[in-house]
């Protein structure tokens, strides 16, 4: 991609979904880029609107069991995210947003739901503890060499199919609910991390921009954000150390 030319964000449905400050997401690639001198537009694509196909990159938040029924349905209505998903374009997905992406998710009322079939995934509520609190990952090395934090809270258990792959592997918290974290398949990624999770892992946004625009994005090196994602980083660490300790 040129550098004149703009990379346009959408905010899917922030209306319904952006639960924990997710639309801070769309304000973290735009400021990315800018940064590396290329041009960015966010776009807020609300409910009752037609969602463009045109846009560079897609951004769903979390959202209650309700907020995502209502959100499933109006996408379902305008696949507009899905025929640029299927063109390359990029797509990250928090929480509520990663099940809508996969095959079905069953709320905690026991109703299914058919979802976008981006990944191959299926999302059912799990038989425990909602699970909320801070979540420590170290994702698939062939994405990204350094972990991953976030928060979470929500009650799905997500199972990822052959056809996608998962994220990461969760060192201390949730996820999927079975010892990884989100899925993933060519530019589509989901994950349960809230937080927002781009300003808190860096790396992964530029992931991310780098696959929007067509080349790898060299670090920026900014200390203050260095600084900030590494205290976080410190202080998951050491919350997991603790939790070893007293269940010893
Ligand atoms: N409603 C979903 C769940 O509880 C998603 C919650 C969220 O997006 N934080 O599993």
């Amino acid at each position: 991609m040129v550098r004149d030319s703009v990379v346009r964000i959408g905010l899917v449905l922030p209306d319904v979904l952006g639960t924990y400050g997710d639309s801070g997401n769309a304000t973290v690639l735009r400021k990315r880029l800018e940064w590396r001198g290329y041009r960015a537009e966010v776009v807020d694509l609300a409910v009752g609107e037609t969602v463009p196909n045109s846009l560079d990159f897609y951004l769903l938040g979390g959202g209650e069991d309700r907020a995502q029924t209502l959100a499933v349905a109006h996408l379902t209505a305008n696949p507009g995210m899905q025929e640029a998903a299927s063109r390359g374009a990029v797509v990250l997905a928090i929480c509520a947003g990663l099940q809508i992406l996969g095959h079905d998710f069953t709320g905690t009322d026991g109703v299914t739901h058919r979802g976008l079939s981006l990944l191959d995934v299926r999302t059912t509520p799990g038989t425990g503890a909602r699970a909320v609190g801070e979540l420590l990952t170290t994702p698939d090395p062939a994405l990204l060499q350094s972990s991953m934090t976030g928060f979470e809270n929500h009650q799905g258990h997500t199972q990822v199919g052959p056809g996608s792959r998962a994220l990461s592997k969760v060192v201390y918290g949730t996820g999927n609910g079975d010892g990884a974290d989100g899925a993933y398949n060519g530019h589509v990624v989901g994950t349960y991390m809230h937080g927002p999770v781009l300003a808190r892992n860096p790396e992964f946004a530029d992931l991310l921009l780098g696959w929007a625009v067509g080349e790898p994005l060299a670090p920026l090196d900014i200390p203050v954000i260095e600084k900030l994602r590494d205290e976080r980083k410190r202080a998951v660490q050491a919350l997991a150390t603790r939790r070893k300790r007293l269940l010893r």
